[in-house]
């Protein structure tokens, strides 16, 4: 890339790429170079702070009417003691991440697992929140 080391030199002295220049990154080769470049301007920008946000993982269900084969979280009824996770375990993590700091809740769910299971359905049913199906 012979506007590599132009736009390497652009980036590094603190500008912007334009947008065709930005585009023109796609075609770098030189991977390492590029990293290198990334690297540095990361460095300049925020020095070595890694932030976190403390946050409580509340899994709602671990059903999921997809199969994604990368999925490490998704579980098949037959697999799990309960379809949704019950209102007062739910509020009860809440507050036991809140003891410990936590300043956020992130809720991890599947996808619309009552279209692939009944358990699913069953169990919304008997909260309150029956399927209603719409086409
Ligand atoms: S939980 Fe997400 S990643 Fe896993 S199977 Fe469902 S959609 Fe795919």
């Amino acid at each position: 890339m012979s506007n590599w080391h132009t736009l390497r030199a652009h980036l590094l002295h603190g500008n912007l790429p334009s947008e065709q220049q930005a585009l023109s990154l796609a075609d770098c080769e030189d991977t390492a170079a590029l990293v290198d470049v990334a690297a540095v301007l990361r460095d300049r920008g925020h020095r070595n702070v890694v932030t976190y946000s403390r946050k409580v993982f509340i899994p709602l269900t671990h059903l999921c009417r997809d199969v994604c084969h990368y999925c490490t979280f998704a579980r098949t009824p037959k697999k799990i003691d309960q379809p949704y996770m019950p209102v007062e375990d739910v509020l009860a993590l809440c507050r036991q991440g809140a003891d410990m700091g936590c300043q956020e809740a992130l809720f991890t769910l599947g996808e619309k697992p009552e279209l692939r299971y009944s358990a699913a359905r069953r169990a919304l049913d008997e909260m309150g929140f029956p399927v209603r199906w719409s086409m």
